[in-house]
């Protein structure tokens, strides 16, 4: 099951990784969407232990044939999937509603570790995306900090496609002065999760302090959505 290409790009990514964060602040997320088992298992071999995935079917699949990897929910989460996601996976990123951290919390099974919750937000304010606004993040934070079997670790965004470095660097700065306001609020909870940075934008977000990086097609390649 040898992918000398595949193991090369990871290692291009781990090294573009280190290359700003010498003191190995920043884990990597390989996001595995789309991409088959061998792919994954090819990774694990090199050392990769954590994966990220969006599509619940398929995450359960790969979760079934690897749940000794460590797993991590990043897509979108529909109110009535919530069970299987609270019963697979160590942290998801993608928490946009509050509803969605109750249901986890209800359906978190209490023989495992809690399950680490990050809070998505929308950081843009863009109508067509997902997340919280920055002003009822903090509310939100301190109802998800109160729920049994989950842990509110910190936050997730996705921000609309810029270029150049310091373009690209501006919301990322808002998430880490977000994260701020947050920790002094919430003294009492550990958070230390700034979940941000894809392939297009990785430098950027370690920049303004990332510490889970979320990349797919640096290290796997395109994807094909014609052929899961
Ligand atoms: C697909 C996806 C990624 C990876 O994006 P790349 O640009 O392929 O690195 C990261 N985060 C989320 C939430 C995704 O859906």
């Amino acid at each position: 099951m040898s992918n000398p290409e595949l193991i090369q790009r990871y290692q291009q990514v781990l090294d573009k990784i280190r290359q700003h964060d010498p003191d190995h602040h920043v884990s990597l997320l390989a996001v595995s969407k789309t991409k088959p088992i061998e792919d994954i298992i090819t990774l694990a071999e090199a050392g990769q232990t954590c994966f990220g995935e969006n599509y619940l079917q398929e995450a359960l699949e790969k979760i079934e044939v690897r749940p000794d990897l460590e797993w991590h929910f990043i897509g979108p989460i529909q109110s009535n999937k919530t069970r299987p996601i609270a019963e697979n996976f160590t942290m998801v990123h993608s928490v946009d509603r509050l509803k969605i951290a109750q249901r986890l919390s209800a359906q978190r099974p209490t023989d495992l570790p809690p399950l680490k919750i990050l809070l998505e937000v929308n950081i843009d304010d863009e109508a067509t995306k997902s997340g919280f606004t920055p002003t009822e993040l903090l509310s939100v934070a301190k109802e998800v900090a109160q729920l049994p079997n989950i842990e509110l670790r910190g936050l997730m965004a996705i921000p609309s496609p810029r270029t150049g470095l310091e373009e690209q660097r501006k919301p990322f700065k808002k998430m880490k002065d977000l994260l701020k306001t947050l920790q002094q609020q919430l003294p009492n909870q550990t958070l230390d999760t700034l979940s941000m940075g894809m392939s297009g934008d990785l430098e950027a977000a370690i920049l303004e302090g990332a510490t889970i990086v979320r990349i797919g097609t640096d290290i796997f390649g395109a994807r094909n959505y014609n052929t899961p």
